[in-house]
């Protein structure tokens, strides 16, 4: 193993967490894919790496909630893309998707810095903005060209 994997494993072993096989399987997935899976595409992902280690939706879904816990993991509902967990890279960064038709950008946390100062000021209040997807219309579909 080597790259973003290896580090979250060191993380995980630093908070004195067992890394079990279905834990390791699945962090080593989203290390290699370097994108964000869903659960269907992680178990895919596993399968064809390790066809002697079959592992149910439910086990990999209770990984990742727990690696979520922790803070190394991300899960955002990206809408017709479905819901999409990834490790938390840093600089992160967020998604910008379109209701009308389905286009996404890609941002910048530096967007969230004021929102995070301001909760924090004002409500005492540290969010997890880990990987968000904030939905509206895009330059295009706002100008009516929806060609
Ligand atoms: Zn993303
Ligand atoms: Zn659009």
């Amino acid at each position: 193993m080597k790259g973003a994997e290896m580090d979250v494993i060191e993380q995980v072993k630093a908070q004195g967490e067992r890394v079990t096989l279905p834990r390791r399987l699945v962090i080593e997935a989203l290390g290699q894919a370097h994108d964000h899976l869903t659960i269907s595409a992680l178990q895919r992902h596993i399968q064809a790496e390790h066809p002697d280690q079959p592992m149910s939706d439910t086990t990999i879904y209770r990984v990742l909630q727990w690696l979520k816990a922790i803070g190394l993991v991300s899960q955002t509902d990206m809408g017709q893309a479905g819901t999409v967990y990834a490790l938390i890279d840093r600089p992160q960064h967020h998604h910008l998707i379109c209701l009308n038709c389905g286009g996404t950008i890609t941002i910048d946390d530096a967007v969230f810095e004021a929102l995070r100062a301001t909760l924090s000021a004002q409500y005492h209040f540290m969010p997890r903005i880990d990987h968000m997807a904030i939905y509206g219309t895009c330059e295009r579909c706002a100008d009516g060209d929806n060609s």
